[in-house]
């Protein structure tokens, strides 16, 4: 069976690209290699997707697929942007980061956002392939919804009136930004 490396250690994302990838392909985890993400040095997604996809695909033979994502929230000048996980580690957690954005969001009339996936695919030929999804919403007033993972439950995509914390995981799988770009992907490759 064919193999390829899931870059990252985010348990969410990793359940997420391993659901989109083909059944052909055996999912491996950098965790089984005992192989720890590299420093994100880049100011864009798309050099840190990048520097990811070329540090993993260094430790094995077969192909790997990496994203950078985060959220881009239009009248903090698209903050916390790559900074996304950062943010969250600055803040002790997830749930403190997204109170510190509600607050900071409170007096602002716009509170329109989106999500961005910066995904890159490298073969084990090296050749890199790199795609990127959007979603645009909005950020609402609570922190609303169990489902997902980190931002989830403050973003509320266009033409839903639910957070991705509260759509059931896979309706989420099917719409945001690594889907997006993943269908991308699969237009330019079989996988
Ligand atoms: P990085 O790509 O590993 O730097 O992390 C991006 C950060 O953005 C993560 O900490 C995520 O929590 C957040 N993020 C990216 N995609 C999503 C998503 O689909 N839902 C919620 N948060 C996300």
């Amino acid at each position: 069976m064919k193999k390829i490396l899931i870059g990252t250690h985010n348990g969410g994302k990793f359940k997420e690209i391993a659901s989109l990838v083909s059944k052909k392909f055996r999912k491996i985890s950098p965790v089984r290699f005992k192989i720890r993400s590299p420093k994100e040095t880049g100011k864009t997604f798309k050099s840190n997707s990048k520097l990811k996809a070329n540090f993993f695909s260094k430790f094995v033979n077969f192909p790997v697929i990496s994203d950078d994502s985060g959220l881009c929230i239009k009248s903090l000048n698209n903050a916390p942007g790559v900074y996304s996980a950062r943010l969250a580690k600055k803040k002790g957690s997830f749930n403190n980061a997204m109170k510190y954005i509600l607050k900071k969001l409170n007096n602002k009339k716009n509170r329109s956002a989106f999500f961005v996936c910066s995904l890159t695919y490298k073969s084990e030929n090296n050749k890199v392939i790199n795609v990127q999804g959007k979603i645009y919403g909005t950020i609402s007033k609570k922190i609303l919804g169990k489902n997902g993972f980190g931002y989830d439950p403050i973003f509320i995509p266009n033409s839903y009136n639910e957070t991705f914390g509260q759509m059931k995981k896979i309706k989420k799988m099917k719409i945001d930004h690594r889907y997006l770009a993943f269908k991308k992907l699969k237009k330019k490759i079989n996988i």
